[in-house]
């Protein structure tokens, strides 16, 4: 069925596409070994290191997000060594079933699906790696199954306070030009992050940051590596910084998402999100007054600014309403992703949006709570109104 009007996407992550970026990717393709091509994609990496907010360097690769978590499992760490994956949800757990695929040893701190990661049982974890066999620790700083967001400045504390040398890796795939995020200030040895969540653009790239430091680990890793390899990558040459032919219209939307970022001020991405965040979670509080839903993410300061995980406390299953709306009102919302299925639906909040294309995709979820017969107390929408309103 064709349905009428623009798609409203909320699920989170592919986000919203603007107007700006898909005209600069319009564009038929042409020779990327030329000069202007290669200036372009050099100056989208070096302003990619401005966004993640490090002196090192930014790397670009075909890739998902998924993919991208390859990338220092492979380059940072010596096969049979260790990393320490502390748990918060589905992403985190893929993560570390990754490394283990991949033959590494994989220590877990135990999740709490309604907590952000907790850096006491990081530090525990390290403490007890007397051998000092852990290479890395695994960080989600936004685990967007649950949506709580890990604060990555304490689990930095915690690795510092060990005094452990494992190098620090974070996931910032959900929150990098969505939440603060200071990868030299935190010293965070690496960072990955994709093409469709806060950078705007189409899925099928992704990015990674690093540090000196880890510059340096990825330069003696013995791991057998190839298409991922930093080095390699690092190469004079332009097809050797995408490893063979770049996405170029991917690259020539990246520019273009870049300049929009920066138009508007980082600062100001973060401020709008931390905005439009907190409009929605007056809603869901609102909404909640029934007393048959609730906010996944028990604590306030852990709940993140790129989507909102919405439980059912009385086992009723959102899909029905989940699916009113995408199927009637074309507003696609986040689904239960593990154990969270049929127990949790998800309003994401990130990426290219404005005050009334929230308004409007709240307004629709509670419609749709109301067609389907999901409990609520009405008027969650009068709540985010009152959240943006500046008087
Ligand atoms: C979306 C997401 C991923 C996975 O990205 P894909 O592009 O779907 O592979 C990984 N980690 C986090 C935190 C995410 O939000």
């Amino acid at each position: 069925m064709t349905l009428p009007g623009r798609i409203f996407l909320h699920s989170p992550g592919p986000t919203n596409i603007p107007d700006r970026v898909l005209r600069a990717m319009h564009r038929p393709c042409e020779d990327f070994a030329a000069p202007a091509f290669q200036d372009l994609a050099r100056s989208c990496l070096s302003d990619l290191s401005r966004v993640f907010r490090t002196e090192g360097e930014s790397f670009a690769f075909s890739t998902n997000g998924h993919g991208t978590w390859e990338i220092p499992l492979v380059n940072l760490v010596e096969p049979g060594s260790a990393v320490l994956v502390p748990l918060a949800g589905r992403f985190s757990g893929a993560w570390a079933e990754m490394a283990e695929k991949l033959g590494l040893e994989v220590i877990t701190t135990p999740p709490d699906l309604g907590r952000a990661v907790d850096p006491q049982a990081v530090e525990d974890a390290l403490r007890a790696d007397k051998a000092g066999r852990i290479a890395a620790v695994l960080t989600v700083h936004t685990e967007t199954a649950s949506s709580a967001r890990t604060d990555l400045e304490a689990v930095r504390a915690a690795i510092d306070a060990v005094g452990h040398p494992a190098l620090y890796v974070v996931d910032a795939i959900a929150s990098l030009a969505v939440e603060r995020f200071e990868m030299d200030a935190w010293k965070i040895d690496c960072a990955l992050t994709a093409s469709q969540k806060g950078l705007m653009l189409p899925p099928g790239m992704g990015f990674a940051a690093l540090g000196e430091r880890a510059m340096q680990v990825a330069e003696r890793c013995s791991h057998p590596r190839r298409y991922w390899d930093i080095q390699f990558r690092r190469g004079d040459a332009g097809y050797q910084w995408f490893h063979g032919t770049p996405p170029l219209q991917h690259v020539w939307g990246l520019r273009e998402a870049l300049d929009m970022i920066f138009e508007q001020g980082l600062d100001a991405v973060i401020a709008r999100h931390a905005r439009l965040a907190e409009a929605t979670r007056a809603a869901v509080a609102h909404w909640s007054q029934a007393g048959t839903l609730d906010f996944q993410t028990v604590r306030p300061e852990e709940r993140s600014n790129a989507v909102t995980a919405i439980r059912t406390t009385d086992g009723t299953d959102p899909e029905t309403m989940r699916k009113r709306a995408r199927e009637r009102y074309n507003v696609v919302l986040g689904g239960g992703l593990g154990e969270l299925q049929g127990r949790v639906f998800r309003i994401g909040h990130l990426g290219d949006l404005n005050e009334p294309m929230l308004l409007g995709a709240l307004a629709t979820v509670e419609l749709a709570m109301r067609d389907t017969a999901l409990a609520c107390t009405e008027g969650g929408v009068v709540a985010a109104v009152r959240a943006l309103s500046t008087r």
